[in-house]
């Protein structure tokens, strides 16, 4: 399968985005989905993904310590484009046992405890939402992070043993937010006051101007180390 993402990168690399998810959408109809974290590269793939196909499947992980804001966002996105996003749980005896061994702000205490957080809150359930699948679509781009600098158009994903689609991966910050305002695409309100990524809300803050995408993602943690273990 490595080969065949790599066969399928070659072709697609560069491709306009719309045209990319056309194609996939088609020749893997009900084995793809988009895995949105509803930031705005994915509110992006959610537009085009609805006028592709409004059938598609797409679907978030509610970690349990989501924003009220992302919570109203699904809202609106469900409402804007007559579909339902599908919300994947933890397993309750997970986060029952962690938070008794842990404590429920145990991400603070150090990298390891974090990733058990993750682990337990997205990763798990990420699986469940996994199955069936042959693809999953990623609003990746070069641009977000250290970590996401080699990533490519079609990759394989070893992990999960997954085609992953990161439609994006070429696009600035600039053609995003053009695009959100073109086509009037719903986006979570804490961007306009200063939140540039949004994941769980202990685990993220508002950035300072000049300040990377990512800093205010973990912000106790050295950049390296700014994966929830989604993307390895
Ligand atoms: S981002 Fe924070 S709260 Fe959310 S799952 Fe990871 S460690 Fe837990």
């Amino acid at each position: 399968m490595k080969e065949v993402a790599v066969r399928l990168n070659t072709f697609f690399r560069k491709k306009k985005a719309e045209g990319v998810l056309e194609y996939f959408l088609k020749e893997y109809k009900g084995k793809i989905a988009l895995a949105s974290s509803l930031g705005i590269e994915d509110q992006v793939l959610t537009a085009m993904i609805c006028r592709i196909d409004p059938s598609a499947r797409i679907f978030t992980l509610d970690t349990g310590r989501l924003f009220p804001e992302t919570y109203s966002l699904i809202e609106r996105t469900n409402q804007a484009y007559g579909i339902h996003i599908q919300l994947f749980f933890p397993d309750y005896r997970e986060v029952e046992k962690m938070v008794a061994l842990h404590g429920v702000n145990l991400f603070y205490e150090s990298i390891e405890k974090r990733r058990l957080c993750c682990h337990v809150r997205k990763l798990t359930p990420l699986k469940r939402a996994f199955e069936g699948l042959q693809v999953w679509i990623c609003g990746l781009r070069h641009e977000q992070s250290v970590t996401r600098t080699t990533n490519q158009t079609v990759e394989w994903d070893e992990v999960h043993g997954l085609l992953k689609l990161n439609p994006l991966i070429d696009w600035t910050e600039t053609e995003v937010w053009e695009y959100i305002r073109q086509y009037g695409v719903p986006y979570n309100r804490l961007h306009d006051q200063g939140f540039p990524s949004i994941g769980c809300q202990p685990c993220t803050r508002a950035v300072k101007p000049g300040e990377d995408l990512r800093a205010g993602r973990w912000w106790w943690e050295s950049p390296e180390h700014k994966e929830c273990g989604l993307h390895r």
